[in-house]
């Protein structure tokens, strides 16, 4: 018998509920526990595993950077840093030229802020209600939710929502004093709740009108997942900024922050020491080539597509709505979702929440549609249960 679960459960900080499942072994869309079961990962590590657990181009990538150099801080030129930078460039959006590379999510979020601020001179923020950008002091403050704040407080001053997807709201949110405006396409933590193009536009539109930077937070729906390679391209958004990191590396944790000429720093202003490290540039230069080579977004697409219509085909009264963008998938229920979650890992299927009434499934964009053909059964299945 092994103590895994006691020694997390003891010298652990109980931070997380705990799914009662130790993972030991991943391969493509599968993960196994210790006790040697099979689940098929429709969460793939809150979406960051977009090629799937163990590739074998990102572990080659891996293992050939840490028998060659695994650190090199930005204050000295590195080529792996040099060609990540150059693709960054290549695969976002016409607006971006250059990216700060950071650890997480979170600190993309932190450095986008620091940047708005250090470029307009200006102080304020305009975010969603529902939003989602990281549990770090201003990223949590730049996230809605109050549950995740209140017993942090004060956070960062300047920090006002506005409903998503309405304009209006947003234009009146605005003062003098906005550095930016930050945004997700798809609300990914908050519902999967995906952002109408109008919209997009026209926000889009007031910010250049109005000197007003726009930030697009793309950790969740980047590389592929919503069936572009981001889903700024959906609208064609040409933002001032846009953080990324979820699926960048293949499951090695990375951030970065692209951003458009007009974004003005200097030496010292902002930093971190891990930031573009040689081994994360080098996953995420295998990751983006096995993205591009075998068009995940396009298989993204498909499969979302897929999904969607079979369960479309199937009698679910529990169900209010399926939102869906490429493999983003949020399936709103009538009722609390965490006991059809439960029930779902009990057949052998791994989703996650989001909120109290969504199951979420952001399964690793190369899953195979004989796996799919089960989740989408298994979902059939437990959705349609009696009540005990
Ligand atoms: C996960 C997430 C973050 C935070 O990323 P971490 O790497 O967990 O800090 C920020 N924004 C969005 C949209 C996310 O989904």
């Amino acid at each position: 018998m092994n103590n895994y679960r006691q020694y997390e459960d003891q010298f652990g900080i109980p931070l997380f509920v705990k799914r009662g499942l130790t993972l030991v072994k991943g391969k493509n869309a599968v993960v196994w526990d210790i006790s040697g079961k099979k689940y098929i990962d429709c969460a793939a590590g809150h979406g960051v595993v977009n090629i799937g657990h163990a590739n074998e181009a990102v572990a080659k990538a891996i293992g050939e950077q840490a028998q060659t150099l695994l650190t090199c801080t930005g204050s000295f030129y590195n080529d792996k840093r040099a060609l990540l930078l150059k693709k960054l460039h290549e695969i976002t959006p016409a607006s971006l030229s250059r990216s700060f590379l950071c650890n997480s999510g979170a600190e993309a979020i932190e450095a986008a802020l620091k940047f708005a601020r250090f470029t307009s001179g200006k102080k304020r923020f305009v975010c969603a209600m529902r939003g989602f950008h990281g549990r770090t002091m201003g990223a949590l403050s730049a996230t809605h939710n109050p549950n995740y704040k209140k017993d942090f407080e004060p956070l960062i001053p300047g920090f006002t929502f506005v409903p998503f997807n309405n304009f209006e709201k947003l234009e009146q949110a605005v003062t003098e004093d906005t550095a930016a405006v930050l945004l997700e396409v798809v609300q990914g933590e908050g519902g999967v709740h995906i952002g109408k193009k109008d919209y997009f536009l026209k926000v889009q539109e007031f910010c250049k009108k109005n000197g007003i930077l726009l930030i697009i937070d793309e950790v969740q729906t980047g590389f592929g997942r919503t069936g572009k390679m981001f889903a700024v391209e959906h609208f064609d958004l040409q933002p001032d900024m846009m953080c990324v990191a979820k699926g960048i590396a293949g499951g090695i944790p990375m951030g970065a922050v692209i951003c458009s000429d007009g974004i003005l720093l200097k030496p010292g202003k902002h930093g971190s020491t891990f930031g573009g490290n040689p081994l994360a540039c080098a996953a995420a230069l295998a990751s983006i080539e096995f993205i591009e080579k075998n068009d995940l977004p396009g298989q993204a697409e498909e499969k979302g597509a897929y999904i969607r219509e079979q369960l479309l085909t199937k009698s679910l009264p529990r169900v209010r709505e399926i939102r869906q963008i490429g493999l983003m998938i949020g399936i709103e229920l009538k009722e609390k979702a965490q006991p059809f979650i439960q029930a779902l890992q009990e057949e052998g299927v791994i989703v996650i929440p989001a909120g109290s009434t969504v199951i979420r499934l952001l399964p690793p964009l190369t899953i195979e549609y004989e796996l799919l053909d089960i989740v989408i059964g298994k979902l059939t299945k437990v959705l349609s249960r009696e009540r005990d």
